[in-house]
C-alpha cells in the first residue's frame, strides 16, 4: 500500500508539532522539533498567515500523518464517523485510535505507529486468538490483542516483559503474557493529540 514516505521529522516540522513518528528518538534530545522547530524550506523562519481553508487543511494533515493514514482511507473513516451517533470529530479520532496498528502502538508493542503497522502486517499479532494482518482492522471493546504464540520468543519482544509503560485507561497490556485487552472505547479525553478536530469536519463539509 502506498505511504507518505517523506522524511518523518520534516512532517513534524511542517505541522509545527511532534507527531511521534520515529519511536525513541522522538522523546530524546535528537528530535528535530527540539533542535529546529521551524517549517522546512528556504522560508521556514518566515511567519505564515494561514487562511481558513489552510488552517483546516493543516489540522487534517496533522491527524493523517500522526496515524499514518492516506487520504482515501482517512475519508472512509470520516464517512464512518458521520454515520455514528455523537460528535463527528470525536468519532473520527476514536475510530483512528481503534485501528489495530494504533492499539499495538499504544500497548507498547511497537515504538512508533509505523513499527506497529509492520508488526501487524508481518502476522505477529492475533485478535481474539485469530491472526490478523490488517493494520486498519477496527478493534472493539473486549477484544484480546496478543503476540502470536510462536513469535513470543522473538528478540524484538523480549523487552516487553519488563516494560514499565503508562497505558491509556481504555486498554491494558500484560507483559508477562504478552497480551492485552481493550477495556473500553477511547473517548476524546483519552487521546493525547493537540488538534482541533472540528476544523477537519468543517473542511470535509465544504
Ligand atoms: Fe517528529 Fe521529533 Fe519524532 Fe522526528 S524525532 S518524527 S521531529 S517527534
Amino acid at each position: 500500500m502506498a505511504r507518505d514516505t517523506g522524511a518523518k521529522c520534516r512532517q513534524c516540522r511542517r505541522e509545527g508539532m511532534k507527531l511521534f513518528l520515529k519511536g525513541e528518538r522522538c522523546v530524546g534530545p535528537k528530535c528535530a522539533m527540539e533542535r529546529r522547530p521551524v517549517v522546512p524550506g528556504q522560508h521556514g523562519l518566515m511567519r505564515r498567515k494561514e487562511k481558513e481553508y489552510g488552517t483546516q487543511l493543516r489540522e487534517k494533515q496533522k491527524v493523517k500523518r500522526a496515524y499514518g493514514v492516506l487520504e482515501r482511507q482517512f475519508r472512509k473513516t470520516y464517512e464512518e464517523a458521520v454515520r455514528l451517533k455523537g460528535v463527528t470529530g470525536e468519532n473520527l479520532l476514536s475510530l483512528l485510535e481503534r485501528r489495530l496498528d494504533n492499539v499495538v502502538y499504544r500497548m507498547g508493542i511497537g515504538s512508533s505507529r509505523a513499527e506497529a503497522r509492520q508488526i501487524v502486517s508481518h502476522r505477529h499479532i492475533t485478535v481474539n486468538g485469530k491472526s490478523v494482518n490488517i493494520a486498519s482492522y477496527l478493534t472493539k471493546k473486549g477484544d484480546v490483542i496478543a503476540i502470536k504464540e510462536n513469535k513470543k520468543d522473538l528478540e524484538m519482544f523480549k523487552e516487553l516483559k519488563n516494560q514499565k509503560m503508562v497505558f491509556p485507561k481504555w486498554l491494558e497490556f500484560n507483559g508477562a503474557k504478552l497480551s492485552g485487552v481493550i477495556l473500553d472505547l477511547p473517548q476524546r479525553d483519552d487521546i493525547d493529540l493537540n488538534i482541533q478536530e472540528n476544523l477537519i469536519i468543517e473542511l470535509y463539509s465544504r
